[in-house]
């Protein structure tokens, strides 16, 4: 019997696997895809060069990533490139000087940003043409205006950027404005999306060979503690000991559980004894969102030498942010961008070929013409990956992910949950997925000891 078994080598299984390993505890990783990684996962190109298709970007106060990447002897880089930031708003191409000094924004936090501005404007549009709405919504629209950016806002990043840019369009927020002020104030003031351009310089890292050389170096480490291709289709327990049901059949019996599960993954597993009907239900509120990540692949990044940072944003079209991912093994340009939300929930439907052409027009409309021959496209559709099942979008409703995930992380008996869902800091995100590996096996060893 192993003292611990980890469902899953993502980044949080695979922290918490090297973390009772080294206390010399008995552990084994299933996984059920035949790699490492998880949602982090990189594509190497017939050129030697790599595209990163899941998590990719570290951002500020990522202390517990960086420690590991330094340990694995990976490096971290930074942008590929300085340049002018592209913004694309009713149809016109403006160019933005970067920032040096403007404090990090990761891509989350922008499209965050991006959408919280969308709703602010259609709200801000509907009180112009719409006196019945207004009427109605009297109450509501008289709430606090900074308690509708922080409800609004999931990320804290966007939530500061939104001051500042709401701050250098009209003053600074006064204590106790409320939503209908701040919507008379867009509806007759500057645009907000041109200010926010001017404050969108993006400076983060990412590592060396990808994120997912991460998880190569952590399970290079821990040998054949990891096995790949074992899923695990059912869990049961009792109060002394587990045993996880493999795919084919094979019983793994362990005194302690952790899944790193995506949480409605992880309660949709056939239990014995059932789960508690609540967690099914705090799972759904955390439904993950849908987000398919894309690339355009082009003979050289063709926007350095325009002068841009390969950085765009657009009020409309399909994919509304891009960035340079380019890798330093090739010549080529990589120009990475999300379809998100509901324009990710239609064309998800569609073809791949639908998609590309929505991607390199989206992408030709904010650079011109010279963005409308790629030599390929590449995209993973999180919401099609039986063992992700979506991955989160800034389209929850708000405060769902951040309370609900800490509820769900209690353990069951010797079943524990850990994984980025679970996370009481950077929930969500590559850190808040170590952290919550590396917290969850420390209560595993204290209970084994
Ligand atoms: C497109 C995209 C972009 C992102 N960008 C960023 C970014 O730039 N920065 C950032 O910080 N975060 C980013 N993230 C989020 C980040 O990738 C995740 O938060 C993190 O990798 C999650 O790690 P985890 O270990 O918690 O979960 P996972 O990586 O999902 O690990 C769970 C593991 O369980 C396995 N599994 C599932 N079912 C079973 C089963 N039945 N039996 C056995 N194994 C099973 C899965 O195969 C997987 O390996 C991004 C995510 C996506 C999808």
């Amino acid at each position: 019997m192993f003292d611990c078994a980890i469902v899953g080598a993502g980044l949080a299984g695979l922290v918490a696997a090297r973390y009772l390993a080294e206390r010399g505890l008995h552990v084994t990783v299933l996984e059920a895809r035949d790699r490492v990684g998880g949602r982090v996962e990189n594509r190497v190109l017939s050129d030697g060069s790599y595209v990163e298709l899941g998590g990719q970007w570290i951002g500020p106060g990522f202390d517990e990533l960086l420690e590991i990447i330094d340990d694995m002897g990976l490096e971290t880089i930074g942008l590929p490139a300085r340049g002018n930031l592209v913004v694309r708003l009713r149809g016109q191409a403006l160019e933005v000087p970067s920032k040096e000094d403007s404090p990090a924004l990761t891509p989350f936090e922008v499209s965050d940003l991006g959408q919280g501005l969308l709703r602010l404007r259609r709200l801000a549009k509907r009180l112009r043409d719409d006196v019945a709405w207004r009427r109605a919504n009297e109450a509501w629209l008289g709430q606090d205006l900074r308690r509708w950016v922080s409800t609004n806002l999931r990320t804290q990043g966007a939530q500061r950027r939104f001051g500042e840019v709401y701050a250098a369009a009209f003053g600074p927020m006064p204590k106790g404005a409320t939503l209908l002020e701040g919507l008379h104030q867009v509806n007759s003031g500057p645009d907000l999306e041109s200010m926010l351009a001017s404050n969108g310089g993006l400076h983060q890292k990412r590592v060396h060979g990808g994120m997912a050389a991460v998880a190569y170096a952590l399970a290079d480490r821990l040998g054949d503690v990891v096995r790949l291709g074992a899923e695990v289709v059912r869990v049961e327990h009792d109060d002394r000991s587990a045993r996880l049901v493999l795919a084919d059949g094979e019983i793994v019996e362990a005194r302690q559980v952790i899944s790193t599960l995506p949480p409605r993954l992880a309660v949709s597993l056939p239990h014995q004894p059932e789960l508690p009907v609540w967690r099914g239900e705090a799972a759904d509120k955390v439904a993950p969102g849908n987000v398919i990540k894309a690339f355009l692949i082009y003979e050289r990044p063709f926007w350095r030498d325009l002068g841009y940072s390969g950085q765009s944003s657009a009020d409309e079209g399909a994919v509304r942010v891009t960035f340079d991912t380019s890798s330093d093994e090739s010549e080529r340009g990589h120009l990475m961008g999300f379809f998100e939300g509901a324009d990710a929930d239609s064309l998800s439907r569609r073809s791949v070929t639908l998609r590309e052409r929505a991607f390199v027009d989206s992408v030709t409309r904010t650079f011109g013409d010279v963005a409308a021959k790629p030599l390929s496209y590449i995209e993973r559709d999180w919401s099609a990956e039986k063992f992700t099942g979506g991955c989160h979008g800034a389209h929850f409703a708000p405060g769902v992910w951040t309370t609900n995930g800490p509820i769900l992380a209690e353990p069951e008996g010797v079943l524990h949950w850990a994984g980025a869902e679970y996370a009481t800091r950077f929930n969500g995100y590559m850190e808040g997925a170590v952290r919550s590996g590396r917290e969850v096996a420390a209560v595993v060893a204290r209970n084994l000891a």
